[in-house]
């Protein structure tokens, strides 16, 4: 039977009253402890760019998750998510390899209605399209799937993996939804833990970032700036992400194999298959050079990550945004 430490307390992640109970019950300091030493460990291991990986209570993780609200750092955040993302995969692989009712569980648990059929995961097809698009890989395509009566028959990593890209993007909207001040009030006697944090962390990701040649990382906009940081942090970005940083590179005057570069840390980075992609892109073998996508299209699909950004609101596409910076930078 699978432990209910799997289960990440959405109600409690998703109310401000039950947060600030949380927080401010002498009994439950513990959790705020055990999400001040996660975040301590997770920024520090950030600053050697290697993973972090550890497991929190449902507690402990809602607390971090409203702390990252108040310290209000996208890069951080991000970081956070691919590190519990990756730590949800291991437990799963752990238990459905005792037992695969163990995934199935998991699932309805989680309000998903999948049920074990010749030992393939019957799951809802819904389900399957809403968050196999990040995944590369065949086996992740629809047309490659058995599809009958709305369900799709999936083997166990092959649903592991689109119940990884379910928790980021649950996560991901669960995060957006809270509220920055709700957040710093309630974590308002840990300011100035909450100050160190973001200080640290900011200079960390200053000494940290990808080699970018003679372009500068500094004016790009917030969108540009988290795709890079999903890179460098091993994640799989979508097809429009890297189709929006590749372009925008190549518009900014960065050569084609500079940008092959920096798609270096993608999980399922292939040099030639990138090099190919890039140069279709750019125009170099298809004769036509595509440009990046305008900001509301990448609001559409979930990809602006403007935040309290002061100049996004007043542009409409990211390499606007670039100019402006670029011509304020040199005034
Ligand atoms: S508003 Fe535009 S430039 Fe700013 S983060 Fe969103 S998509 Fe990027």
């Amino acid at each position: 039977m699978i432990h209910s430490k799997f289960f990440i307390d959405f109600n409690l992640l998703q109310s401000e009253e039950k947060l600030e109970n949380l927080v401010n019950s002498i009994g439950e300091r513990k959790y705020i402890i055990e999400s001040d030493n996660y975040l301590n460990g997770l920024i520090k291991k950030y600053a050697n760019n290697e993973k972090y990986n550890v497991s929190m209570s449902q507690n402990a993780f809602a607390i971090t998750l409203w702390t990252l609200k108040a310290i209000n750092q996208n890069a951080l955040t991000s970081r956070f998510i691919i590190d519990q993302r990756d730590v949800t995969e291991y437990n799963l692989t752990v238990e459905g390899k005792k037992e695969n009712e163990n995934i199935s569980t998991y699932c309805n648990m989680l309000g998903i209605e999948v049920s074990i059929v010749d030992n393939l995961f019957k799951t809802p097809f819904e389900f399957f399209i809403s968050n196999n698009k990040k995944i590369s890989g065949y086996k992740y395509r629809l047309i490659y799937q058995k599809l009958e009566s709305g369900y799709v028959y999936l083997e166990m990593d092959q649903l592991i993996h689109i119940l990884r890209e379910y928790f980021v993007k649950k996560i991901m909207d669960i995060y957006n939804k809270i509220n920055k001040n709700s957040a710093q009030t309630i974590f308002r006697q840990y300011g100035d833990k909450i100050e160190n944090y973001r200080e640290t962390f900011k200079e960390i990701n200053t000494k940290n970032q990808i080699n970018l040649g003679d372009v500068d990382f500094s004016i790009f906009p917030p969108c540009i700036k988290a795709y890079i940081t999903e890179i460098r942090d091993g994640g799989n970005p979508s097809h429009m992400a890297r189709l929006t940083l590749a372009t925008f590179l190549h518009h900014i005057g960065m050569p084609n194999e500079d940008i092959v570069k920096t798609f270096k840390g993608t999980a399922d980075f292939d040099e030639n298959s990138a090099t190919y992609q890039i140069n279709h892109l750019t125009g170099k073998i298809s004769g036509t050079e595509y440009s990046p996508p305008k900001c509301a299209t990448l609001r559409s699909n979930h990809l602006c990550y403007m935040g309290d950004d002061k100049l996004c609101p007043k542009i409409k596409h990211p390499l606007q945004y670039y100019e402006v910076k670029k011509k304020s930078k040199k005034s």
